[in-house]
């Protein structure tokens, strides 16, 4: 496998040494070592059971795997993910890492600005403050005259839309989106996926999506393919010079 070329000068944002995962006689993830880079925009594709969503939750702290490393570098810190236990990386998650998922996940009984602060508010900023904040980002993703509504009045691009504001609030180093356009047609995808860029790698953070659509794919910086496992290939597409310009 040939990893792509990179900025030696530049230090990834998330190293993953050697992880490894099995269930039972399922290996899924057998010995994967990859690094990502601020402003990259990753895609992860591989046929279904290949072991995405179990790197991204790896890499991601969500799962510990049984062997191996992952090192988050923060603004003020370097972290080893894998040594935390499940509080502290719970907060990690909380503080400094955004995702969005196929079906949203937003709680149905709360509005779409609730929603959208809860992150900041489970780290304890207060209440206004953390609203505001919310309406901010609904506003940056077209959300203006939203704010109140709850999940089953929005479309399904509304919606993820929200879940995209509420992964930001934070200001994450990383965000994680698996299938985040899944549900969606291919219209509201191009404008979720859009606004997905436009919140992270535009910013110069690392957005790493997993995607069974090669359009989507398309739109990212870097293409990783996975199968049983372990990565199979890993370039640059055509949308690598937009993020050089970035660095
Ligand atoms: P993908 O996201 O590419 O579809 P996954 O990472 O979900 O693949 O799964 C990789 C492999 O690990 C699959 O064979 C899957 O069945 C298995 N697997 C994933 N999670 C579990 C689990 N919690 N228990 C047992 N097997 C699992
Ligand atoms: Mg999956």
């Amino acid at each position: 496998m040939n990893s792509p070329d990179q900025n030696p000068a530049q230090h990834p944002v998330l190293i993953a040494d050697h992880l490894t995962k099995t269930y039972g006689s399922t290996t899924a993830l057998g010995g994967v070592n990859l690094s990502l880079y601020a402003g990259e925009s990753v895609a992860i594709m591989g046929p279904s059971g290949s072991g995405k969503t179990t790197l991204m939750h790896c890499l991601s702290g969500i799962l510990t795997p049984d062997a191996g490393r992952v090192h988050l570098s923060l603004p003020q810190q370097q972290v080893e993910i894998t040594s935390l236990n499940e509080e502290r990386r719970a907060q990690l998650r909380r503080e400094h890492l955004g995702f969005v998922f196929q079906e949203g996940l937003l709680l149905p009984e709360l509005t779409a600005q609730e929603n959208a602060a809860l992150p900041l508010m489970l780290s304890g900023v207060p209440r206004a403050a953390a609203e505001s904040h919310a309406q901010q980002w609904l506003s940056s993703l077209g959300l203006d005259g939203m704010f109140d509504r709850r999940l089953g009045e929005l479309s399904g691009g509304q919606a993820q839309r929200v879940a995209i504001a509420r992964a930001q609030i934070a200001d994450p180093t990383v965000v994680f989106a698996d299938e985040p356009t899944g549900a969606l047609d291919s219209m509201t995808s191009d404008a979720v996926l859009t606004a997905l860029l436009d919140s992270t790698v535009s910013r110069g953070r690392t957005l790493v999506l997993v995607t069974h659509d090669p359009q989507v794919a398309a739109r990212c910086s870097r293409l990783i393919r996975v199968r049983d496992g372990h990565i199979v290939a890993d370039e640059r597409t055509h949308c690598s010079s937009n993020q050089e310009v970035t660095r």
